[in-house]
Formats: C-alpha cells, structure tokens, sequence
C-alpha cells in the first residue's frame, strides 16, 4: 500500500471513501490510479491497495464523484458501483424530486441519485461500502423520511401505504370541505343575493359575522390545512420553497390579511379593510381535493405491476411422501412435484411430468389462444391451467421465476427517467423561487400602480399568482404516464426493460431482424437428402444425425428428427467440435466426418462444385443447403426449411406501414436468406454473417447516424442486441439474450415489435400533453393573475377560481396518463 499525497489540512473536514476498482493487476495500475484520483480538484488524499483492489480516497466535504469516477474510467479502471432503491417518504411536489436528489448526491461515495415522484422511490448509484444510514441522514436533512427498503416486489406494503395516505387524505378533505361550505355560501349567497346580505347583517350584525368567518377559516387553515404548514414552513426557512410552501404563503397571507381587518381594521386605508377568509378556506380545500384525486389515481397507475403480482397463487399442490398436501407458495422447493387441477393457477415454473392440458398464458405473453402442455412442456408460474390436470417438477422458484422476473422488470423500468424528464427537473428546481419572486412584484406593482384600495388588490392577485403557479402537475407529468404505459405494455406480452426505450424506439429508422428463431420459427425440418457418388444414403444419415446430436443448433434438431423416424441408431462420437457460423465436425467409427455451410466445406479445401447448382436451386427456394463430406470428401447435400412465422408478414407490413426500413441478418446462406426476404417484402439483406458479425451489421446499419432497432433471440445475437439503438429480445429465446434487450416481446409474435413503437409514441404523445396540461397551462395564467389584462379589459384572476384551475390541471394530468391504460393497438396501424 503505497499513500502519496497525504496532504492534512485540519481546518476543512474531511470525508473517507473507499472505492473498490476492477482492472487493476499490476503494480503499475497503483500509482496509475493514484496519480489520475489525484489530480481531481478536492481530492486530499488517496492510497490504492493492490490486493485488496480498492482504494482509500481522502476528499473534501461536498467533492461530487463523478469526476473521480471519470479519472479512474480515463486511467483504464472502473470503479465498482452498487444499484440501490429507497422509498422516499413526503415528497408531494416536483421541486422535492430534485432536492432529494441534490441531497443524496451530497453524501459521499454516491455517485448517481434519481427520484421518481410517482413510486416514491431513489434509484441510489453509490461505492458498495456507502452506508444505508448515511442516506437516511441525508434525506432527514432535506426534510424528507426513508423507509426501509423492501428487497421484494413491494406492490402489498406500497399499497397500504397508500391507502393509509389515501384515508388520511380523505378525512382532511371532509372536515376541510365540512368547514368550508357555511363560509362559502354566506359569502357567495350575500353577493348573489343582497337580501342574505341583509338578513346576515340583521341578524348577527357585520362584526360578529367576521367572527364567525375568522373561526371557521382558522379551523381549516390550521386543521386540516395543518399540513400544508408542516411541510411548507421548514422547507421555507430552508430558502427551499415547494409547493406546499406557495400555499402556506398564498393562504396565511389572505388569512392574516383578514384577521388584521377584522380585529384592527383602523390600520387600513379607506375601502381596504376586506376579509378573504372564504378564499383561504376554498382554497385549502380545492387543493386538498386535487391531492386527494391525485392519490386515487397515482394508486391506479401501478394497478398493472398488482395485477401481475397476484397473478401467484398463494398455495400449491406438493408431493410429500406419496400424497399431495397444500403448501405455502414461499414454501415450494426446487424439484418439488406439483399437482395442478383443472382451472387452477400455476404456482411455479417447472416442467410436465405427467397428463396434459391447454394452458392459457395470455397474462405472460399476451396472446390469447391456450397453449398445449404434455410431459416435457414447460409450465409458467401465474398462467391458468384449462381444463386438463397434469403433474410438474418446478424448476424456477421464488425470485427465479419468469412471473417474479417480469414484474422486477416492469418495476425498474416504471423507475425510469426519460429524457425529456431531464428538462422538466431542471425547470421544475427554479420555478417555485421564480414564483414567489412573480407573487412579490406582483403585489409591489399593485400597492404603487394599482386603483384603490391598492392594498387589498395587491394582497388578492399575489395570492392568485402564488396559487395558479403551484408546479406539482409537472412532477406528475412524465412518470405516470411511464408507470401506465410500462404496464399496460407488459399486459399486451410487451416488457419495456428500460423505460428509457419508450422514448427512444419512437425515433428508430431501421428495424433488423434476426432470421433463425426470430422470422422463422427457429424449428427447421429435413426436407432434402441428395447423396453424392459412392455413398450410401442410410449410412451417411447415420454419421451425420449421431454428429448432430452434440450440437445445440436448430439444425441438429431437424437432422435428428429425421433420423429418428426412419430408425436410424446413433453412434458414439470423438473430438466433437463445434465452429459457430460454419458447422461442426468429430469422428464417428474411425470416420472424418464434418458438417455444415459450403464455408466450412471450402475452409478444409473440400470441393463444393458439384452441388453448387443443386444448392442454388435449393436456396432459392428458401431452403437452407448444408453439406456433409466424410473423410475429406464431400458425401451429401441436405436441406433444411424453416417455415416462417404466420404472423412475420404482417409484422413486416405494418413496419413498413410506420415509414421503417426492414433489414434481415443472418448466418444463413445468401441464396436462401435473399429467397425468404423477397417472400416478405424484406428491404435489405445481410446473410452469411459469422456471429461477431452481428454486431459490425448493426453498426454499419447505423451509418450515417441512422437509429437501429435488432431485434433477435439467441444467444449469439446478444452482443447485436447491446449495439442496436434498441434491442428487442423475442422472448422465447434464452435468459442470456433477454439480459441484454431493451424490450422483451413475450410471445414469438413479430407483430409485437410494431406495437411496441406504437407504445412508444401513444407515450410520448401523452407526456408532451400531460406537460402542457402541467406548465403551459399554468404558466399561461400567471399574467392573468398577476392582472397583467387588468388595464386592457379589467380581468382579474380570483385566488379561487387559481386554487380550481391548479388541482384540475392535476386532476387532467392523471386523468389523461390513465388513458394509456385502455391502450389498444389496431394490427398495422401506428397508433
Ligand atoms: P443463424 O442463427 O442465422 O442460423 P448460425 O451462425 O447459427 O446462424 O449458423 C450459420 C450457418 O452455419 C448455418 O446456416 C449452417 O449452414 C451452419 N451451421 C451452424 N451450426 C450447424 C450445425 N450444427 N449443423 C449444420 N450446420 C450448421
Ligand atoms: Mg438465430
């Protein structure tokens, strides 16, 4: 462990981070990292230690980490950096979202810190050794809670707490709505009516009437209002306004205004002693009501991720001993065997042992025709079994199965910020200061410009102004919208991994489509056996078919299969070698024997000519021509077809229909790659790709700066699917190739891939109207309230009707996001 540096300077505080870092494994790396950790600004000290991997960094308070990170990533390290979540509690407004997140970046060793105001949760990137409590401190500080985050699907706990919010919400607003209501109808009536005016003024007289007021705005104010202040005064003394900020002021200020006329109205110029309590009460009651509607409808945004979660049944059927009792779900092991009767859930994932039915899988994978499972299929925990029964060995449980696995997925995606969000943070982080700044010049010009009584014109429009800006629609505006689509996505068998794809798959040029498994149905059949002179057809069958069965390739599915119905036995192989994109080869009974495209052929120099015509022919026909040479001569042509898809047409129409290009990639041979495009109406063809092809097809495809969609199944396309702008994994294809996806189509339907762009537009669509609805709007009618029209036509804004039209913009906002949920696609239109 070697320190330079060591600098101690005793007068500015200090913070220690240790940052695990991978790559390093030579001495030399040491005082690399060493020397790039120092040169950044704030750093005081650093030691890296070799074999533990880590080093010991000394910084000034407040040092952010980015730039450390970006010393070590510019030495050729990385830093190693954790993934947390944290529920957030408190946050009710746009602005809280980027003051939770300043404060979280604030706390050493986190290096990335997102809020989504809509879940209530932190997506925390921080150095693994960042304490848990560190990030509770720092929450506290910016006056927010933390609530222990919950490691698994949190929709039960998320929903009581929420409907614990919701009742709490709902009492303030019955109280609040109960108070209010005598205040405002007295005052609205005496206005409408001057004879109510008389018999109140009669009755009671005019001082006790202001009385009555002063108590009953009091009461709501400092009642149900009460909440306004707990959060709004601390977060003002902070020189942090939010939005509850801007009704304390806007509210106490027409109260305070009031008491001061009702109980010292000598103080006030001629004409201006009025009272304003009815408004501060409606007010505090129409924004009790928006959040109140707002709480409803944000729990309805997630109704998709609940759906999902209680798609599990809570028990199974499990063999112990040799009877089935019913166990607890947690309780079900691996390789337990399960019973399932007709009509009921699948537990678990797993594999049939025994009986058949038809499974409806359509809450997984969208599509609505059941599914026929026998001994072999594999079963997926949630689905719905028809009316068969059967047996089943699970193979996934817990947090392992495709249920838990999707709905971990929907969740971090829903957690996800777009873009345009980036925008709307920022201006969301000035806009309330910018308010008061608006309410304060608004009142000043009033008092030295206004018509009498200035003083009360004053008081009114700056409060209308503090209350039409309230920015808490704009924190709504992207992630409900998000939360909606992700899972009304996810209902039509479209998992949105990232949600960042939303917006970027709306912007795509070229979608390239994987041929094997993604066009076709990846389960090819022998169609063609051509023996070349000397060799006998059975024998040479027999050496290929018993090759083949090492491989893992379709192909070799399909040379099985064949030889197993004209009962050919297998024979032992030697040396097996597999060579990916060419074919495979290994010795059979003292026999050579290889197998595979004319390239593997050419690569051992044996001679193809001879069924270079016959082969064409074949390819031309969308056949796939593979040849088998034993001893180092050429001994056969076989062909083999994979038929396509039904859907494939349609999808490739309806991409089309969008104004997209359609490219097909594969290793397939040319002829019949070329053959099966021009079948589809396929616009570009790049065949006879070697795997690490994949990925240099989809970056000369992305020439010119054109934006790519892959979308592919196997493992081999994996790398293609990173590089694509976006990757769609078909979802009946290997974990390995979903990891690496941006979407994940459930079923094998390709028309899924048109559908899922037209997600991505109905979204983006949605946000831009949720942001009008949210900021235009608003900002629209803060002249108006400020009395900008008041010298053109005399309009003025009254703080009532502000406090009206800001909950509605909440309420529109919310109401217009949920829309997303009755998302319909009509096959080959764009939505
Ligand atoms: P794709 O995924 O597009 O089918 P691959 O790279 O998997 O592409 O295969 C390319 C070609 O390599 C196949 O079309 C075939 O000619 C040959 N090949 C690969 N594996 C085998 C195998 N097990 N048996 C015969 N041919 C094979
Ligand atoms: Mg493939």
């Amino acid at each position: 462990m070697t320190a330079i540096a060591r600098i101690e300077t005793p007068s500015l505080p200090h913070e220690t981070i240790v940052m695990p870092i991978e790559g390093m494994n030579c001495a030399s790396c040491v005082s690399r990292v060493e020397k790039a950790v120092a040169a950044v600004s704030g750093v005081a000290s650093v030691a890296v230690n070799l074999a533990t991997g880590k080093a010991t960094i000394g910084l000034e308070r407040g040092v952010p980490m980015q730039p450390l990170l970006q010393a070590v990533e510019k030495a050729g390290y990385t830093a190693t950096i954790e993934t947390r979540e944290l529920d957030i509690e408190g946050m009710n407004c746009a602005s809280c979202v980027s003051r939770v997140e300043k404060a979280l970046r604030t706390v050493p060793g986190v290096a990335e810190a997102s809020v989504n105001l809509a879940t209530e949760k932190a997506t925390v990137r921080a150095l693994p050794g960042t304490g848990q409590h560190r990030l509770e401190e720092a929450v506290r500080a910016a006056g927010y809670r933390l609530r222990p985050a919950t490691a698994k699907a949190s929709g039960d706990n998320a929903e009581n707490r929420r409907r614990h919010e919701m009742a709490g919400l709902k009492l303030s607003l019955a109280l609040s709505a109960a108070l209010t209501l005598p205040l405002f109808l007295f005052e609205m009536g005496s206005h409408a009516v001057p004879a109510i005016h008389d018999r109140i003024m009669a009755g009671i007289g005019m001082d006790n009437y202001r009385l009555l007021q002063f108590v009953l705005a009091t009461l709501v104010l400092f009642g149900p209002g009460f909440r306004f202040f707990r959060k709004g005064i601390p977060n003002l003394f902070r020189l942090a306004p939010d939005m509850n900020s801007l009704v304390v002021l806007g509210t106490s200020a027409a109260w305070a205004y009031s008491v001061a006329a009702t109980f010292a109205p000598g103080l006030f110029p001629p004409g201006a002693a009025h009272v304003y309590y009815e408004a501060a009460a409606v007010i505090v009651t129409l924004i009790l009501l928006g959040r109140y509607l707002e709480a409803r409808a944000k729990g309805r945004t997630s109704q998709a991720i609940r759906r999902l979660i209680g798609l599990q049944p809570r028990t199974a059927h499990v063999k112990r001993g040799d009877r089935f009792t019913e166990i607890e779900i947690a309780d079900v092991g691996l390789g337990d065997i399960v019973r399932i009767r007709p009509g009921e859930a699948i537990p678990v994932d797993g594999r049939v042992i025994d009986g058949s039915s038809y499974v409806d899988q359509s809450m997984i994978t969208g599509e609505p025709v059941p599914v026929r499972k026998s001994a072999g299929g594999d079963v997926v925990g949630g689905t719905i079994n028809g009316t068969g029964s059967f047996t089943f060995e699970a193979t996934k449980i817990g947090a392992d199965t495709l249920l838990a696995r999707i709905i971990g997925m929907v969740e971090a995606a829903q957690g996800a910020k777009l873009p345009i969000q980036a925008l709307v943070d920022r201006v969301t982080g000035w806009f309330v200061p910018a308010v008061i700044l608006a309410a304060t010049l608004t009142f000043a010009a009033w008092l030295l410009l206004g018509p009498a009584p200035a003083l009360s014109h004053a008081l009114v429009n700056a409060v209308a102004v503090l209350i039409i800006a309230c920015p808490c629609a704009m924190g709504l505006a992207t992630p409900t919208s998000i939360m909606v689509a992700t899972g009304r996505a996810a209902e039509l068998g479209i998992l949105f991994r990232k949600g960042e794809a939303l917006q970027i798959i709306r912007d795509i040029d070229i979608v390239a489509l994987d041929k094997t498994g993604t066009l076709t149905r990846g389960k090819p059949e022998l169609t063609d056996l051509v023996m070349a002179d000397g060799f006998d057809r059975a024998m040479v069958l027999r050496l290929v078919a018993s090759l083949e069965s090492r491989s893992e390739h379709p192909i070799a599915e399909a040379i099985l299969a064949a030889a197993r119905t004209e009962g050919l036995p297998l024979a032992d192989v030697a040396g097996f070698q597999a060579a990916p994109g060419y074919g495979i080869g290994g010795r059979i009974e003292g026999h050579e024997v290889i197998v595979g495209a004319d390239r593997a052929m050419v690569r051992k120099g044996i001679d193809v000519t001879p069924f270079a015509d016959r082969a064409a022919e074949l390819g031309n026909a969308g056949r796939t021509p593979i040849y088998a040479a034993v001893d180092g001569k050429l001994a056969a042509l076989l062909a083999v077809a994979d038929p396509l898809k039904e859907t494939t047409a349609e999808a490739v129409h309806a991409l089309h229909e969008l104004g997209l290009k359609v490219a097909m990639i594969t290793g397939d041979n040319r002829r019949t790659a070329q053959a099966i495009a021009r079948q589809l109406g396929i616009d570009h063809v790049i065949a006879e790709v070697l795997p690490e092809g994949k990925v240099e097809a989809v970056k000369a495809l992305q020439a010119g700066g054109r934006r790519v969609a892959f979308v592919g199944d196997g493992i081999n396309d994996a790398p293609a699917l990173s590089q694509a702008d976006i990757g769609l994994a078909v979802g009946t294809g290997t974990d390995i190739a979903i990891e690496s996806a941006d979407v994940v189509l459930m079923s094998g339907d390709l028309t899924a891939v048109p559908k899922a762009i037209a997600i991505g537009k109905a979204t983006i669509r949605n946000i831009r109207q949720n942001l009008f609805w949210a900021f235009a709007y608003n900002a629209s009618l803060i002249p108006v309230a400020a009395g900008l029209l008041y010298p053109l036509n005399g309009m003025l804004l009254s703080p009532v009707l502000a406090a009206a039209a800001m909950a509605l913009s909440s309420v529109f906002v919310l109401a217009n996001a949920l829309r997303l949920r009755r998302f319909q696609i009509e096959a080959g239109t764009s939505a």
